[in-house]
Parts: structure tokens; C-alpha cells; sequence
């Protein structure tokens, strides 16, 4: 628990160096174009990241710590690993919305910023939202890809150190493609112990993409997507658009906020699409700027820019919830959807 303490401070005062090395009149787009890239330049260390058995010690010290909060573990991971869901469920006539993160392993800011979510959930700052939305929280999803104990090779992976990090599970397979036939234990606990069990409204699936996309010529902090499907019901799909109306606002107006339309496709396997369609829940796809690991260079992020994407997936949850809270995410404009732009891959420097 002492180790993760310490990592949570690392990543903290990352965070805070990259801030105030920004000039305070930098403007919006340089604060998030200017974010370290790693281009091959730098070491990427991973052991800043909060590790699987970091995360269930903090988890169940925050359980302790929390009135509110209860713990539960929804299933096994291939290679054994407890796989966790955190609940806030103050009335079951709320409405209530699911955070997923780290469907992908190597992608785990989304986790270090739910984790850093829960700490607010238990403090002043967050008092009595909770009584108006329940919320319930599945981190790390994939923690053998995310702890890289897995059955292939990652040798040609590019961060250095005792940890890798991939998208696929332990017997390499893609579980943000796995909603369909729900093979794999990780899918299957989801769907059987959280998407089953719950009366669920809206649902963020949190990812990062590669760290070299743009929107209208400037690099992004991350790209967002409703379901695409053709056969989601019109109402959920209004409510994803809305969730999405929600999110915007909250990154967007950021100095180190600049988000493009992800260009998603339309299969069901995929959590966006086949989540919306079975369950009638609205999503939401986030993909945050950089992976964490990769074999592709071009794929990951320099960890100096770590602070403001954790603080992204802060603000997302936290913006989201509250706007479900206080009923406003009703009468959220959707219209910002016809022109937002698709963000495009940056092809050379
Ligand atoms: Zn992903």
C-alpha cells in the first residue's frame, strides 16, 4: 500500500510539472500539441503505473475508508487475477451509469484516473452526488494484458523495465471483440455479474488510440464515438449522444482538452456497439491520446504527458456523473455531434 501511495504521488507531481511547465499564455493548442510524444526519444518506464495487486490493496483500503463504497469481485481473469467491480448504489431508482477501463491492458491512464475518481467519491468535494446517481465502476478489466503475463511474446515491445503492457488477455485474444459470443472469463464475468445484474443507463468505455491524431490540424487529448450499430434503438443512441454532449464540454473548453470524433466501425463484438444493442444502454467510446506499451512506437505516449490524461479521465467521469445527478444531461445539446470533425492520423512531422 506504501508503494502505491508513492506512485499515486509520482503521478500527481507529474501531472503538476507538466502544468506549470506550460506557459500561462500558451495557448490551447500548443498545451496539448507540445505534450511530450515518445518518437523514440525517451525511456518509457513503466513502473510509475499502479501495478494489479497495487490497485486491489488500494481498492479495499478505499472500501474500508468509504461508507458508500462496496467492493465486489465479478469473476477471474485467465491467469486467476480477481476481477473487480466498485459500486455506489444509494437507491435503486436512480439512474446509473458504468465506467469500464482497461478492456485493452496497455492502456491504463483510463485506470489510474478511475482510481483517482474513487478517492474524490470519497470525500467533501463529491458530498450528496451520490445520493442522486448510483455508479458503478469496472477498473483494469484485462489485468493480465495489463501486467503483460501473458502466453506470447513481448519482446518487441517498446517500454524497458520488468513491465509490459498488452491490448490482448493471456491467450491473446481481444476482449472489446468478445460481446458477442463472450468466450473469454473477463468478458463473461462482465456480462454475466455487472450488465446482467444491473438496471444500467449509460456506460463509458475508456481506451487510449495512438498518440498522433488531429482535428483540424492540431494533435488531440482524445477522440469520443456514440454506437454506431445500425440496429441501437433510437432513444439509447440519443442518450449516448447526449453523454457524449456532456463529456465535450467538460475536455473541450480545457487547455489541455482537444477531442475529434473517433472513427469507429459498426460490429457488435465491439462494447460501444453490442453493449447498446443487447442491453438498451447508452455508451460511450473515449480513447485518450497514447498507450502506455505498444510494439508500435508511434502508438505510445511519453509518460510526462500522464497528468493531463489522468486528469481527463477525472473530469469525464466526474462531469458525467454529475450531469446525471442533477438531471441536466437531459436537456444536454447534442448538436455539437454535425460538426465535430473525425480526427485524422498525422501522418509525418
Ligand atoms: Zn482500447
Amino acid at each position: 500500500m506504501e508503494a502505491l501511495k508513492k506512485c499515486a504521488l509520482t503521478l500527481s507531481l507529474a501531472g503538476a510539472l507538466v502544468f506549470s511547465a506550460v506557459p500561462m499564455n500558451s495557448t490551447v493548442v500548443e498545451a496539448v500539441g507540445n505534450g511530450p510524444g515518445f518518437g523514440g526519444n525517451e525511456t518509457i518506464n513503466t513502473s510509475i503505473l499502479t501495478t494489479y495487486s497495487e490497485m486491489a490493496d488500494y481498492l479495499q483500503k478505499q472500501e474500508a475508508k468509504q461508507q458508500n463504497m462496496e467492493l465486489e469481485v465479478i469473476g477471474e481473469s485467465v491467469k486467476g487475477r480477481d476481477l473487480y467491480l466498485v459500486k455506489y448504489m444509494t437507491n435503486p431508482e436512480n439512474p446509473t451509469i458504468l465506467f469500464l477501463t482497461q478492456q485493452h491492458g496497455n492502456e491504463q491512464l483510463t485506470t489510474e484516473g478511475a482510481l483517482e475518481f474513487i478517492k474524490h467519491l470519497g470525500t467533501g468535494k463529491m458530498k450528496g452526488v451520490t445520493d442522486n446517481v448510483n455508479i458503478l465502476i469496472v477498473p483494469m478489466l484485462n489485468p493480465d494484458g495489463a501486467m503483460g503475463d501473458v502466453d506470447f511474446s513481448l519482446d518487441d515491445y517498446v517500454a524497458s523495465g520488468d513491465r509490459n503492457l498488452t491490448r490482448l488477455n493471456a491467450v491473446g485474444v481481444d476482449l472489446n471483440r468478445d460481446h458477442v459470443t463472450k468466450i473469454q472469463p473477463e468478458t463473461k464475468a462482465l456480462h454475466t455479474n455487472v450488465m446482467s445484474k444491473y438496471d444500467i443507463d449509460y456506460m463509458i468505455d475508456l481506451h487510449h488510440q495512438g498518440a498522433n491524431s488531429e482535428r483540424d490540424g492540431e494533435l488531440v487529448s482524445g477522440s469520443i464515438l456514440y454506437p454506431t450499430s445500425p440496429n441501437v434503438d433510437e432513444d439509447v443512441l440519443e442518450g449516448s449522444k447526449k453523454l457524449g454532449s456532456i463529456v465535450f464540454d467538460a475536455i473541450d473548453s480545457k487547455g489541455w482538452g482537444h477531442l475529434g470524433k473517433y472513427n469507429g466501425g459498426n460490429a457488435e463484438t465491439i462494447s460501444r456497439n453490442g453493449i447498446a444493442v443487447e442491453y438498451g444502454i447508452s455508451t460511450l467510446l473515449f480513447e485518450m491520446r497514447g498507450m502506455s506499451d505498444h510494439y508500435y512506437e508511434s502508438y505510445v505516449l511519453g509518460q510526462k504527458s500522464n497528468g493531463y490524461l489522468i486528469k481527463q479521465t477525472v473530469t469525464t467521469l466526474e462531469s458525467t456523473v454529475r450531469a446525471i445527478a442533477d438531471g441536466s444531461i437531459d436537456t444536454a445539446d447534442t448538436s455539437f455531434w454535425d460538426t465535430l470533425a473525425f480526427q485524422q492520423t498525422r501522418t509525418s512531422e
